[in-house]
């Protein structure tokens, strides 16, 4: 027996992008029905999976001419039928614009229909730009910051608007062990393909080789229990560059181009040689791209060795392990949510670990906190402390979360002030200590909240929000 498919209707100006997200939601499963003479259906109905929930998807914007599209009202009336049978609505806006007051107007005309209404703050293209998504708050409480043109944050916004969605048995199995996508990134001679060989020759692993979009980049799925893991184009981490400063610039290249895909990274240090500045590089790289990492310091056999060799008297495993965090804790400041661990990739020591760490690091990534565990923290969280007064100021009424891989938060704050850095910083510490996010970055925004009930916002219509 087959039932209607629930079915979300994408709304907004004309620009914005809908089609394009429209196309990354369908991609090739367009329908194409041709019953209605005049409009080309294919390009406005399509059918999308996600997660094993199977779903509709109607692009108003291919509905009426671009002229019309400016029009809210003609909008609304023109895609009425599809507003009507929907489950969802998605309000597509440009983040980079703004709100804009046609979008005020659509957004005031869909939350009439008293349908589920989602924003997708577009053009997003990198996690730096996900702040932007904040101003839409003012529109709706689900925005989702995405780049339909890139893919980042569509995850998120599939999440959300399919979570009431029936899901198809047999694949409820398969969507509940999401793929890690992990890149291994790194100087030359670290120890990336060995650590790569060690990782997908582990026992129990099944290893398969995909072929990747292009040629070169072959990407290789480790199966290991219950998790499935991609490890990014291996291809490219085997690459061996000509000469020194060629293979040092390469592997700069590819550390950028791995975490474009990565959910992941390891970030791989040689130990034997301690830190240098082509590590501190790569880590910022890593650090910028809003990707989750885990430390891995390679060749411990070796730097094991070297210590002997040089102190044979007080050479002791367990002290040379602490020293060595520690520097490598001041070396990689900024990369303090990420764990480390001391590896040796050539004869095997604790590269077994890994696999459990890159579990625990993606499923913080994904993790969301429902708004009232979250304010359940921020009452608990101690304000007074680590604070100075001026500092505090600066209100926090209440916080929720906004996305997820990486988290980002929204903080609703009686002034638009920027918290003062040592208070969000206190507040980030305060936040991992009670919900872990190992190793993955966290985001803070501010909204400025205004307590009064009724208050006019900017645009005119009234500030809408509990
Ligand atoms: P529509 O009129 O709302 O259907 O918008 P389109 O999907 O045709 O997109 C309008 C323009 O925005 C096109 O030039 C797209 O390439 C561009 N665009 C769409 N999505 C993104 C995005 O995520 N990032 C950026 N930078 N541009 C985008
Ligand atoms: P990549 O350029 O980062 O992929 O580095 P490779 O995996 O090719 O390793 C460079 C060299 O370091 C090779 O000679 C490896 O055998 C060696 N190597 C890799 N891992 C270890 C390790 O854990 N201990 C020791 N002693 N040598 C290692």
């Amino acid at each position: 027996m087959t039932q209607a498919k629930p079915s979300v209707v994408i709304v907004g100006r004309p620009n914005v992008g809908k089609s394009t997200l429209f196309n990354r939601l369908v991609g090739q499963r367009r329908s194409i029905v041709t019953d209605e003479p005049g409009i080309t259906r294919d390009r406005i109905y399509g059918t999308a999976n996600w997660r094993g929930r199977t779903f509709e998807v109607v692009d108003t914007g291919g509905l009426l001419p671009d002229e019309k599209a400016a029009i809210p009202r003609e909008v609304l009336r023109q895609a009425r039928m599809a507003i009507e049978a929907a489950a969802q609505l998605v309000l597509v806006t440009d983040a980079r614009a703004g709100i804009t007051p046609l979008d005020a107007e659509l957004a005031r005309l869909l939350r009439k229909t008293g349908k589920p209404l989602a924003i997708a703050a577009n053009k997003v293209d990198t996690t730096r730009q996900e702040p932007l998504a904040a101003a839409f708050y003012e529109l709706s409480d689900a925005v989702f910051p995405v780049s339909a043109e890139h893919g980042l944050g569509v995850d998120d916004l599939l999440d959300h608007i399919t979570r009431d969605f029936g899901r198809e048995a047999e694949e409820e199995a398969a969507a509940a062990e999401p793929l890690v996508n992990v890149a291994i990134i790194g100087r030359p001679n670290v120890g990336k393909s060995t650590l790569l060989n060690r990782l997908a020759g582990a026992e129990r692993a099944i290893v398969a080789p995909e072929p990747g979009t292009t040629r070169d980049a072959v990407d290789m799925l480790v199966h290991r229990g219950e998790h499935s893991y991609r490890f990014i184009d291996t291809a490219g981490i085997r690459r061996k560059g000509k000469t020194k400063l060629v293979a040092e610039k390469l592997s700069v290249v590819m550390a950028r181009k791995h975490l474009e895909r990565a959910d992941v990274a390891l970030l791989v240090v040689d130990a034997s040689e301690g830190v240098t500045s082509g590590d501190a590089n790569i880590a910022g790289y890593a650090e910028k791209s809003g990707r989750s990492v885990i430390l891995v310091l390679n060749k411990w056999d070796l730097a094991l060795q070297l210590a002997a060799k040089k102190d044979k008297e007080k050479s002791n495993p367990r002290r040379l392990l602490a020293d060595y965090e520690e520097l490598v804790r001041a070396r990689f400041k900024f990369l303090d949510y990420a764990p480390v661990v001391f590896v040796s990739a050539l004869t095997g020591e604790r590269t077994d670990k890994l696999f459990g760490l890159i579990d625990r690091v993606a499923e913080a990534r994904r993790r969301r906190i429902s708004t009232g565990e979250l304010n359940r923290w921020l009452s608990d969280v101690d304000l007074d402390r680590g604070t100075s007064p001026a500092a505090r100021k600066v209100k926090i009424y209440y916080v929720t979360q906004a996305s997820s891989s990486p988290p980002m938060f929204v903080l609703f704050t009686n002034q638009a002030h920027r918290l003062h850095f040592s208070y969000e910083r206190f507040l980030e510490n305060q936040l991992r200590e009670r919900f872990d996010f190992l190793g993955t970055p966290v985001r803070f925004v501010q909204r400025v909240k205004k307590r009064e009930p009724r208050r006019r916002s900017l645009n005119g219509s009234p500030a809408r929000r509990r």
